[in-house]
């Protein structure tokens, strides 16, 4: 064996302590971490021809790497929807390379993974609320997630023309419908071949982001003949809205079309009994996207497809691995090989697992709320201050705010942000720039909404 390898297999123990430490140093820090860096220059590094050893090696990335890190993971990154990483959620993340299994197979293949990876799917229906009518997998992420779903309702829609798309490809008579697509959704439809600029638009409800069920009854009936794929939204990423999903799933007894779920981290109001009729009708979906790397706190990069077991078949033609006759019959030797987009795999399931059986419902509920909480606070600070405006109601863990100074607001964001203390994210809403607060983070806490920031920003501009 190779010297630098042979050193760091005989001194496995001893390195994996230095991470540990060097682990804890850097979480129990992560408070006074700021949530971004001004000066990231970094000295190029230069392949040698023999290796440094895993512990130099961490010495060098400490020395002039790790302290370039944001506190992207802390309790006071607002922008975009990131989450953190909860102690299990970490726990299973550093277990997963260490058994390193190539998750497919539920027989014959020696190892567990893929029962594990079925398990988990079962417990976060039941975490959310969801019948065990679903089938699901693990994919990087809700983009990957939505290609998925949609990946399986384009097959859905094919079979009502009689086409195969997954054996002969596209077919122009499939409608895809949506009224604010996540740019994820987009993107999917621009790799599946749908093309981007295809969508059908769906008309929001006056003032929101939601669907106009009279406006999506009215497209039903002029596609009729065509075959229609709905993307629907379980809390939009502006301002959180959700669209009333019972009323669209008791369309589908009237119009037949494929309903899809964007619910990558609205879906996580199913946990609290507050707000859980927010994704009322979900049910009766006929595919659902969940992101797990945002309010479930997972590591990256972790989501869920789920399909109903329904349409199983047409799912399998999706994915299947036809010309691999090792494999048999995908439906009575289930392999996840023929049921999402990868082959090869990760054991990503096990952060989840770990995650679900440590904090239980009690625990995401808790997170969920919380989370909620802060947004209603920060909401009425801004609501009532002489300086600043909401430009959208507060209706979940969202809040998006401009200056009553709109011109302003740019600069506030830009100056604000350059401190380093809090982190948030410029959006659009009605062709206005704001500013967009998630809160998603499970160690956010009303002494990081009480930071002065706003004030002391303010002062600066
Ligand atoms: C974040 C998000 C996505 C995309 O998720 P990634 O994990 O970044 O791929 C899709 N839909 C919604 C509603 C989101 O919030």
């Amino acid at each position: 064996m190779n010297d630098a390898l042979k050193t760091d297999l005989d001194d496995i123990a001893l390195i994996l302590e230095e991470i540990k430490r060097s682990s804890v140093d850097y979480l129990n820090e992560i408070n006074e971490i700021p949530t971004t860096r001004i000066d990231q220059q970094v000295e190029p590094a230069t392949l040698h021809e023999a290796g440094l050893g895993t512990s130099k090696t961490l010495a060098l990335f400490n020395d002039n790497r790790r302290k370039l890190m944001v506190s992207s993971a802390g309790p006071r990154y607002w922008g975009f929807v990131v989450g953190g990483v909860t102690p299990a959620a970490l726990a299973g993340d550093w277990l997963t390379p260490v058994f390193d299994q190539n998750t497919q197979s539920t027989q014959g293949n020696g190892d567990i993974s893929a029962i594990v990876e079925l398990e988990t799917i079962r417990l976060m229906a039941q975490l959310l609320g969801l019948p065990d009518t679903f089938h699901g997998g693990f994919v990087t992420g809700a983009t990957m997630s939505n290609f998925s779903c949609l990946a399986v309702g384009r097959q859905w829609a094919g079979m009502q023309l009689g086409k195969d798309i997954a054996r002969d490809g596209m077919d122009k008579e499939i409608v895809v419908l949506a009224a604010t697509p996540h740019s994820s959704v987009i993107k999917s439809l621009s790799m599946l071949g749908f093309g981007s600029n295809n969508i059908v638009a769906v008309n929001n409800l006056s003032g929101r982001e939601a669907i106009d069920l009279y406006d999506l009854e009215q497209k039903l009936i002029d596609l009729q003949g065509r075959s229609v794929i709905l993307n629907c939204s379980a809390g939009t990423v502006n301002t959180v809205d959700f669209d009333d999903l019972a009323a669209i799933s008791s369309l589908k007894k009237k119009y037949k079309f494929w309903m899809h779920v964007d619910a990558a981290f609205g879906g996580f109001a199913a946990c609290s009994e507050h707000y859980k009729h927010l994704v009322s009708g979900w049910e009766f979906a006929d595919s659902i996207t969940i992101d797990c790397h945002k309010w479930m706190n997972l590591p990256y990069d972790s989501a869920v497809f789920l399909v109903q077991k329904a349409h199983q078949k047409l799912q399998v033609q999706t994915f299947q691995n036809s010309n691999a006759p090792y494999l048999g019959n995908p439906d009575e030797n289930f392999s996840y090989l023929n049921f999402l987009p990868e082959n090869s795999r990760r054991f990503r399931a096990l952060p989840a697992w770990f995650s679900l059986m440590a904090y239980g419902k009690a625990g995401f509920r808790w997170i969920v709320e919380n989370n909620i909480d802060c947004a209603q606070q920060f909401g009425r600070y801004l609501a009532d201050s002489a300086e600043f405006e909401l430009t959208a109601p507060v209706r979940l863990n969202v809040v998006c705010f401009r200056l009553n100074e709109k011109e302003k607001t740019a600069r506030f964001l830009d100056v604000y942000n350059k401190r380093g203390k809090v982190f948030m994210t410029a959006t659009v809403l009605n062709g206005e720039m704001c500013i967009r607060t998630a809160f998603v983070n499970y160690r956010t806490s009303d002494k990081d909404i009480a930071i002065r920031e706003l004030e002391e920003t303010l002062k600066l501009l």
